[in-house]
């Protein structure tokens, strides 16, 4: 995977299509236009193109007239849905063109995008956005892209324009695994956070001074996570945070806690279930890590 950041206005700026002015496609537009790249652009609804019109862009009557306008098609739309009627009306037009799709989705939907496109003669990349709008055009906001190398390499300093970029490989599906693999970690922390939050809310601690000290206990969490990293990739899980046989002692204590101020304690009793099955298992001296060879089968 490569990795790179916004570098700043391009000189040479060239020519893109954007399809979809909602929040975030007119945020792209509104960069590029910025960038000095001659942008076209349409929406569904034609009224959102007035601003970008005002800032130097061009309105296209139809999506297939917009995508006629430039070598570079970036298609930022509310759902897969959309993609598909959007990408429909457009059809043969795209032969020739490079297709960036940041519309969120699943791997599937980008593999048969890249399917659609290669039929029609074009090639595809399949990006995601980690950020809101007001970030796009600055490095704080992450795109992680996959699909046709030589279209990344080739549009590689306009993608930097938008923020910092990642290159995941040639199956389309791979920007959208990180993607929904990031998300999924961020909801099931904060999950976890909110959580803590009713615990401590329910015996009378300060939620918002406890978040503070959470904040300040979290920077010891980008080591944990490397090695638990590397002992799931070699299979070897030492007790981190204690062996599985310390750490499950707790457990019924964190449970019991839970049930008596009439907190939720279902993701605790997950946790405990997950660790008595691999110490019945044998596994009692091996490491929090070592959960991860339960949760193929738990579907
Ligand atoms: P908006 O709701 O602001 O805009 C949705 C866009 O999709 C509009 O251009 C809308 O057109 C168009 N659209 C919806 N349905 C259709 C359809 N059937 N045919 C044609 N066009 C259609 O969403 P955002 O711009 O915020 O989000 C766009 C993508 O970016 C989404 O996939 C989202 O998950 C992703 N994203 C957004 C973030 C955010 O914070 N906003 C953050 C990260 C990712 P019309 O104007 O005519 O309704």
């Amino acid at each position: 995977m490569t990795t790179t950041t916004t570098d700043g206005p391009t000189a040479a700026a060239g020519q893109v299509t954007v399809l979809g002015l909602g929040d975030m496609g007119s945020a792209i537009a509104r960069t590029l236009v910025d960038r000095g790249y001659r942008t076209t652009v349409w929406n569904r609804t034609a009224s959102k193109s007035a601003p970008l019109v005002d800032a130097g862009a061009t309105a296209a009557a139809t999506a297939a007239e917009a995508v006629a306008a430039s070598p570079l098609v970036v298609v930022c739309l509310l759902d897969s849905t959309a993609v598909d009627e959007v990408l429909g009306s457009v059809d043969a037009a795209i032969a020739g063109k490079v297709l960036v799709n940041l519309t969120s989705g699943s791997p599937s939907q980008a593999r048969a995008n890249e399917r659609w496109a290669r039929e029609r003669g074009a090639e595809y990349l399949d990006g995601k956005i980690m950020r809101d709008p007001p970030y796009v055009g600055t490095p704080n906001i992450m795109f992680p892209f996959s699909g046709s190398r030589s279209a990344f390499e080739a549009h590689e300093s306009t993608l930097q324009v938008l923020g910092s970029i990642a290159y995941h490989g040639e199956d389309a599906g791979l920007a959208a695994v990180e993607f929904m693999a990031q998300v999924a970690v961020a909801y099931e922390l904060l999950i976890g956070f909110l959580h803590a939050l009713r615990l401590v809310q329910a015996e009378g601690v300060d939620v918002a001074e406890f978040a503070e000290r959470i904040a300040g206990s979290v920077v010891a969490y980008p080591p944990l996570l490397l090695s638990i990293g590397k002992a799931v990739k070699s299979g070897e899980c030492p007790p981190d945070l204690g062996s599985l046989n310390v750490q499950a002692a707790l457990m019924d204590d964190m449970i019991s806690h839970r049930e008596s101020i009439g907190v939720e304690a279902m993701r605790m009793r997950q946790v405990k279930e997950l660790m008595d099955d691999r110490i019945a298992g044998g596994h009692g001296e091996q490491g929090f890590s070592s959960l991860f060879e339960l949760l193929a089968k738990r579907r």
